[in-house]
Order: structure tokens, then sequence, then C-alpha cells
């Protein structure tokens, strides 16, 4: 699995590169193609009614030019003259009409175009012209122009001469013409093409968190167990110091054994528990029944319920409980292990010969109820501070490896938090110390 899965990424990432190239050369192609075939038709079109045209000329009417009497050796209703010229006969109107007929015969509905008739190939000797043909017949970069003969049909009197008259025909921005007619394949195509690496995309980025979520599955065995084994081994030694006859007839010794027993046994309750909590939040259970509450009661019951293990640390506590409104909506039981856990946190992770000192300070807007939690220990790297409320996270460096934990205790900070409609913000230096501020909405109907 481990090979596999570059592998696979390697080669689906190279096939993406290649379709891509393959997509982008066929459209070059196509895009050729199509100005080929485009052109080809407008010349085809062009033809059919420049041939129209011609055989309007042949059977026009010639003009009669009075003859001169006795000279002529001709017979008497013999008629000379010259033909008339197209612009004579149709209006450019007609011409337009009998080009767009054409067009639309041979699909080229939606192609715009400029025509003029002029008396020679000279473009400009224009007999008759479309409205913008001597602006468009400028640009001989972007636009097509064919100059098509309108020879005399055959069999008529003038066969065999040279064409008389010509129809120009100009489309307009030809190129982009093309392009209008395959834009919307190519952002179709551009389309999929990005659904297809966005689908990849995500396809990667889970099997990776998949997989650091199964290494930090394996990493957190590995500590539940050390967990579990360390207060197993010391309540064995207990039991057995406990079996010794001497222990048991010194009482002393007898409560200072069962007294660890006892602590261990707290110690295990307290994973367990933890665990539970997580299972709990996973499973999206979590109770909370909210009720108006004094805040700053809870935090005094937090911060005295660890004093032992502070005092332990040679560390102290600063309340700063200023806030004015400290009525929450709060679940008792929830918001007191939240708390508990931040300064549960502050004890474990503080710096070993530096005296800890917890700064909690509460203020209060006309809204919100702001509880701080600073403290001066080991602090955190970005990384850390990014993925504190990440389950089963653990900062890996340092010594931190110290401190025994499951990285489930700021997940469930942030479950409550959030179950109270509340906000959670994380500052910290590494080094330094880290400062947790929890923002909670006050209670509605004010104090309780
Ligand atoms: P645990 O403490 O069991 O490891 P938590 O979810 O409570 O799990 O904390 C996750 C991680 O966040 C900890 O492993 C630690 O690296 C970091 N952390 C939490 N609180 C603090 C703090 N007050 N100071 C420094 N690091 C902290």
């Amino acid at each position: 699995m481990k090979r596999i899965f570059p592998v696979i990424v390697v080669l689906i990432s190279l096939s993406l590169v290649g379709i891509i190239a393959i997509q982008f050369s066929w459209f070059k192609n196509m895009i050729i193609l199509k100005q080929e075939q485009l052109q080809a038709r407008v010349e085809e079109a062009a033809t059919v009614v420049a041939n129209e045209l011609s055989s309007t000329a042949s059977s026009a009417p010639y003009f009669k030019i009075p003859r001169k009497p006795n000279i002529s050796l001709l017979p008497e209703d013999a008629t000379y003259g010259m033909m008339p010229t197209l612009s004579q006969h149709y209006s450019e109107f007609e011409i337009r009409e009998k080009l767009e007929k054409v067009f639309e015969e041979k699909n080229l509905k939606d192609v715009q175009f400029e025509f003029a008739i002029t008396a020679n190939s000279n473009m400009y000797n224009i007999e008759l012209q479309s409205k913008d043909f001597l602006k468009e017949s400028a640009d001989t970069v972007h636009n097509k122009i064919k100059i098509i003969g309108i020879l005399p049909e055959t069999g008529s009197d003038m066969e065999g001469l040279v064409p008389y008259e010509h129809l120009i025909l100009i489309v307009p921005d030809f190129k982009t013409q093309v392009w209008e007619s395959i834009i919307w394949m190519i952002v179709a195509s551009a389309f999929f093409t990005l659904i297809i690496i966005a689908a990849f995309f995500l396809t990667v980025r889970t099997l990776l968190r998949q997989k650091k979520l199964s290494e930090i599955k394996t990493d957190f065995i590995n500590n539940m167990t050390h967990e579990f084994k360390t207060p197993l081994a010391t309540i064995s030694l207990a039991v057995d110091a406990l079996k010794n006859e001497k222990v048991q007839h010194n009482i002393e010794k007898m409560n200072y054994f069962s007294g660890i027993i006892k602590e261990e046994n707290k110690r295990m309750n307290k994973h367990v528990e933890t665990i539970l909590q997580a299972a709990l939040l996973d499973k999206q259970e979590l109770k909370i029944s909210l009720v108006p509450i004094h805040a700053t009661d809870l935090i005094k019951n937090v911060v005295n319920n660890n004093n032992l293990r502070l005092q332990d640390k040679g560390g102290r506590v600063e309340l700063n409980l200023k806030a004015t409104n400290d009525v929450i909506d709060a679940d008792e039981n929830h918001f007191t292990n939240m708390l508990s856990n931040l300064i549960d946190n502050s004890i474990k992770y503080s710096k070993e010969n530096h005296p800890l000192v917890i700064k909690v300070h509460t203020s209060s807007t006309h809204k919100h109820l702001q509880i701080k939690i600073e403290d001066n220990g080991i602090g955190m790297n970005k990384e850390t501070v990014k993925r504190i409320f990440e389950k089963f996270y653990r900062a890996h460096t340092g010594n931190i490896h110290n401190v025994k934990g499951f990285g489930l205790g700021m997940s469930y900070v942030r479950t409550v938090v959030d179950e109270h409609k509340g906000k959670i913000k994380v500052d910290s230096t590494l080094g330094k110390g880290s400062c947790f501020t929890v923002e909670i909405p006050l209670a509605e109907n004010g104090k309780s």
C-alpha cells in the first residue's frame, strides 16, 4: 500500500497531463480543419451565387444601340451592344438575400459576410457593395477575401470571354468566427477536465487524510496501552506489597499502598472517561442541557479542584474575574469539563524548573462573556496551534513525549464550545506560553 499509492498518483497525474496534451493538439487540428472546411463551404456558396448571377447576366436583354442606316451590313433586326452591369439589375439587398439563402443551404447561417460586385478584379472598381465592405476589405490579416469571376453562362453569346464582373466576398474575423463555432466544445472539455482534476485532487487528499488518521490511531493505541499499563503495573506491585506479612502488620504501610491503588484507580477512571467522551463526540451524542449559570462560580470551582496539583508543581493561579455579567446558558457538567481540560493542559504542558503561573481572566461585552486562560508553559508552534482541535492530535516535538495524553481533550473542548454557540481562539508562542480565549454568548434574559 505504501509503495502503490505514490505510483498510482504519478500514473494518474501523467495520464491527466497526457490527456490534456492530446486534447490540446486535437483542438489545434480541429481549428485548422474547421477553417479549411468553412473556407471551402464559403467558396462553394460564393460560386453558386456567382453562377446564379452569371446566368442572369447572360439572359439580360442587350442594350439596343441605334443602328446607323445604310452603313450596317447586319440584318434589319440584329442588335448589338453591351450587357447591362449586375448593379443595374440588382440592389445590394437582393444580392445579400441571394447570398444569405445559399449560405443557409450550405449550413453557414451564422457566418457573417460582406460583399461587392466589381467591374473587374480590381477591388476598387466597385459597382455595388454592402455596408461595411470597404472597411473590412482593408483588414486583409483577419478577414478572408474571395474573389470570384462572374463568367457568362456557357452557351450564351458571350461564351469564352473573360469575366466581365467579379463577386468579392469577405468573411470578417474569419478565425474568430471559426473559434466561436467550437468554443462551447473547448469550454465543455475544459470543464470536464477540471472536474476530473478536482475529483483526483479530492481523492488524493482523502487518501492522505485516511493515512494520517490510521497513523494517529496507531499512536493512540500505543498511548492508551502505555497509559493503562503503568497504573496496572503500579497496582500489581502495591497488591504484592500488601500480601507481604510485614506490611500487613504495619497500618501505615497498609494505608500507603492502598492509597496508591486508589490513586492509580482514579487515574485509570479518568482515562476511561476521556475515551468515553471521545466516543460520544464521535457519535455526536453529546447531550447538552443548557441552563442559566454564573460562569464565575464554575471557574472558581475548577480552579479549586486543580489547586492541589498546581501546588504540587509549585505553580499558582491568578484570578482576574472582571466580567460584570457572567450569566450564560451552559451545561454545568460539560462546561466544567471544558474549563478543567484547559487548566489541566496548562498544568500538563508547563515548563520544568520554571514557576507556573496561570492567569484566568473574564470580561463581558453586552452580548458575550470572554474567558481567557493564559499560561507561561512550553507553548506551541504554528502547526500545533492550527491542529490542536483535531481529534487525537498531539504535538510531536520537544519534551512533550514526557507528558502522556490521548490528544482528545482539545477536540472535546472545541465541541463543547461549539455546542454553547461560542468561539475559541488560541494564541501561543513556542517556549513562552499559550493563551486560550473562549467567548460564550450571555444568557438572553440576563441574570439568573
Ligand atoms: P493531550 O493533552 O491528551 O495530548 P489535548 O487534546 O488536550 O491532548 O491537546 C492536544 C495537544 O495540544 C497537546 O498534545 C499539546 O501538544 C497541545 N497543547 C494543549 N494545550 C496546551 C498548552 N496549554 N500549552 C502547550 N501545548 C498545549
